[in-house]
């Protein structure tokens, strides 16, 4: 066993708190008169601290099994449990309070704001969490430092490569140290090399904070970066097995 695999197993063995359960969770989208069953019973945890990767094909139900999780979309039946509190369950204030103060986002598409710069960009949460101007820009300067943004903090997303948009999509996602951080095919639209950087950045920025990231992705390569794989067909969990925990 690599010194780099023991490392992650002593890890894994003290973090074996389960921070999310997901139980039986079954998505109908009902278009007309077409049933189309997105999930059909997916059951699984994952542990504090564990960076899982939720793996399967184009159309497998992966974007809908993490909006769930996330509370962005509702469940059909079945429950979702986040720190022991029953997320599909919360009404939309909740859910929204719940979401600013434990949950971070990170998307294929950036979703930056193009008008606003990579500090302002990387502020937002902190302004919807009412923390006070110096110390917002203070907290964005410093995480956009940690992503190796430390030329780009007054750029515009147009003015950025992809690979420096998602950095500034990281580290806006990471500002408010969220235990859990989300993210749907954060290195879709990269190549491979920059792919590889991302990866790096967003498993250091989990690893300093003790934060759990449920990764979306077809890609089996970036899959592997994860220290748990749960890959989904049709809407079903059809193996659960171990990642490689690639550090950076
Ligand atoms: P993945 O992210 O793995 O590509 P999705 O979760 O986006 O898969 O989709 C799973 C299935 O649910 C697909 O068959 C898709 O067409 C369907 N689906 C997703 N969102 C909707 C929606 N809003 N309305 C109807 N069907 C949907
Ligand atoms: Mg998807």
């Amino acid at each position: 066993m690599s010194e780099e695999n023991k490392v992650n197993n002593d890890q894994e063995a003290k973090n074996s708190t389960p921070i999310i359960e997901v139980i039986d969770a079954k998505k109908v989208y009902k278009v007309g008169n077409e049933r189309v069953q997105a999930l059909d019973g997916v059951s699984f945890t994952i542990n504090k601290g564990e960076f899982c990767s939720l793996l399967g094909t184009s159309g497998s139900g992966k974007s809908t099994l993490l909006n769930i999780m996330a509370g962005i979309e509702t469940i059909t039946s079945g429950q979702v449990f986040i720190k022991g509190k029953e997320v599909t369950a919360m009404g939309e204030n909740k859910l929204a309070k719940f979401r600013q103060r434990y949950l971070g986002f990170i998307f294929q598409a950036y979703n930056l704001i193009n008008s606003m710069t990579a500090i302002e960009n990387v502020e937002l949460p902190l302004i919807f969490k009412e923390v006070p101007t110096s110390k917002r820009k203070k907290m964005a300067k410093e995480m956009l430092i940690k992503v190796g943004l430390e030329k780009r903090l007054t750029h515009k997303p147009t003015q950025m490569s992809g690979g420096q948009q998602q950095r500034v999509g990281i580290a806006r996602a990471f500002v408010q140290k969220p235990e859990v951080v989300f993210a749907d095919e954060p290195t879709g639209n990269l190549d491979s090399k920059t792919s590889k950087e991302v990866m790096g950045i967003m498993k250091q920025m989990a690893r300093d904070n003790e934060q759990t990231i449920v990764m979306v992705t077809h890609d089996k390569e970036m899959a592997r970066y994860a220290d748990k794989i749960i890959e989904i067909h049709d809407g079903k969990v059809i193996d659960i097995r171990k990642g490689e925990g690639i550090v950076g």
